[in-house]
């Protein structure tokens, strides 16, 4: 009996969707793609911080309202009680993978970008440094001409790259001339020069760089290796650096940010002063609880929010972007200020305006969140935790006004509102995972078109039609 009851209300169902299916088709074209209804709007760029509609249309922001009319889109999607900002920017990541080096930044210590970005609101990162002049056409060929994520680029100062101590440490590889010269080749995937690793007690790898990004017009991220007596860290952030460098592992620690006396190295709000940008940066060694908190107490904030992704870190303190974001909600700073430093100021800091934000018109990039509320617990490079009652979670990515990403399908239809054979249920005008072949998910790297992939069933394709 219930059984018969359960295939009756099916049946009921599915025929009410493919009603619906119907007058969808003939009627006029709607003219958005996708309308994200109901969420709370963070957009500090457009200073933003209300519950807004949001449209998309050919890929572009179309409209931020308080109300916009479901039936001028083809899809909308309830995201009621859920926080909808740009999608997030992580500045330092590591994502040369694919080359097969071991121990090596350019090689086996680096992730693909696409399996860890979009499922954390990510839709632009920025890799710090694993290629230099030597090497970035390969990386750009291996992994950034083939990456879902907007993938852009420090160039290192080194030629090799981080391909290991034996060639970070070469001072006679770091060539102003080159770098420069492949920096303007690549304007605008190469946003900045990278000095990493340098454990020389002095400041040539720091001038190089500088050197490089003066002659590409572009900023330079320093990762200071260590600081020593004669290269300190108020000699880098107050001399060395330019207004608009950026300051990497900020609450490391390990070059002197906290003084012995157990405050903010003074030096830190002197560059902040000059302009020096300070970045977080979180790594594998670089954020320490008994660093950060008390810097943080004494009111030095970072101006921007990034992990330093990579291998090696990536199931410890860092996991994702949200994974270092919900650190500085549990320290008290703002949501406001939190998405901020996670869009518009990153975005800034590497001179790409046309990202970070949700005007009209950019690039229709948006991360939805959740705020969870619960008992949660967060750890440092070390293994030390704090406590806090706040995490961000990733429920949907929207990438070039596409969905790449949900966590709950909140974007589908319950299956059982489903003709009986029911197939594809997104449209590519919205659907950022429809594979031609009807299902979820991209096809097999080299089997781009469904004639060629392996049927999962077995049977041969030639005796099956393309859909
Ligand atoms: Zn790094």
């Amino acid at each position: 009996m219930k059984t018969w009851l359960h295939g009756l209300l099916f049946l009921s169902l599915a025929g009410g969707a493919a009603g619906q299916q119907q007058q969808q088709q003939t009627g006029p074209s709607p003219q958005y793609d996708l309308l994200l209804r109901g969420g709370h709007v963070i957009d500090p760029r457009n200073a933003i911080d209300a519950v807004r509609d949001l449209a998309i249309r050919d890929g572009k922001i179309a409209e931020v309202a308080e109300r916009i009319d479901p039936a001028r889109a083809l899809k909308t999607i309830d995201v009621d009680g859920l926080f909808v900002t740009p999608g997030l920017v992580d500045i330092h990541v590591h994502v040369f993978a694919g080359t097969g080096e071991r121990r090596s930044y350019a090689g086996d210590n680096s992730v693909y970008p696409d399996g860890f970005t979009f499922r954390a609101g990510v839709t632009t990162v920025a890799d710090a440094g694993c290629a230099g002049w030597r090497n970035f056409e390969d990386f750009k060929r291996l992994v950034i001409d083939r990456s879902r994520t907007r993938v852009l680029a420090f160039l290192n100062i080194v030629g090799h790259g981080m391909r290991g101590a034996r060639y970070e440490q070469d001072v006679d590889d770091m060539q102003p001339e080159p770098a420069a010269e492949m920096a303007t080749r690549h304007k605008g995937l190469i946003v900045g020069i990278k000095t990493a690793h340098y454990m020389g007690r002095d400041f040539r790898a720091v001038d190089r760089a500088v050197a490089a990004g003066t002659k590409a017009g572009i900023p330079v991220m320093v990762d200071f290796g260590r600081a020593y007596p004669e290269k300190s860290l108020a000699e880098l952030v107050t001399v060395k650096l330019r207004p608009g460098d950026i300051y990497t592992h900020v609450y490391s620690g390990l070059r002197g940010e906290l003084d012995p006396s157990g405050h903010a190295n003074p030096a830190l709000a002197a560059g902040r002063q000059r302009g020096v940008i300070f970045d977080v940066g979180h790594g594998g060694g670089s954020f320490t609880w008994r660093v950060a908190v008390p810097i943080i107490q004494e009111g030095f904030w970072p101006d921007s929010i990034s992990t330093d992704l990579h291998a090696g870190d990536m199931n410890t303190g860092v996991k994702d972007m949200l994974g270092v974001m919900d650190k500085f909600l549990a320290l008290g700073m703002p949501l406001d200020r939190l998405i901020l430093c996670s869009t518009w100021n990153p975005a800034r800091e590497i001179r790409q305006e046309q990202i970070g934000h949700l005007s009209v018109g950019s690039p229709a990039d948006v991360a939805v969140l959740r705020l969870e509320q619960g008992d949660f617990g967060f750890m440092d490079v070390y293994g030390a935790r704090l406590r806090g009652r706040k995490r961000l979670s990733c429920e949907m990515t929207v990438r070039n006004g596409k969905v790449v990403y949900e966590l709950n399908g909140l974007s589908r239809p319950d299956w059982a509102t489903l003709p009986k054979n029911y197939r594809a249920t997104g449209s590519p005008r919205w659907d950022g995972n429809r594979a031609s072949s009807g299902g979820l998910g991209r096809m097999p790297l080299g089997y781009e078109n469904p004639a060629d992939a392996p049927d999962p069933a077995g049977r041969d394709s030639s005796s099956r039609r393309r859909p």
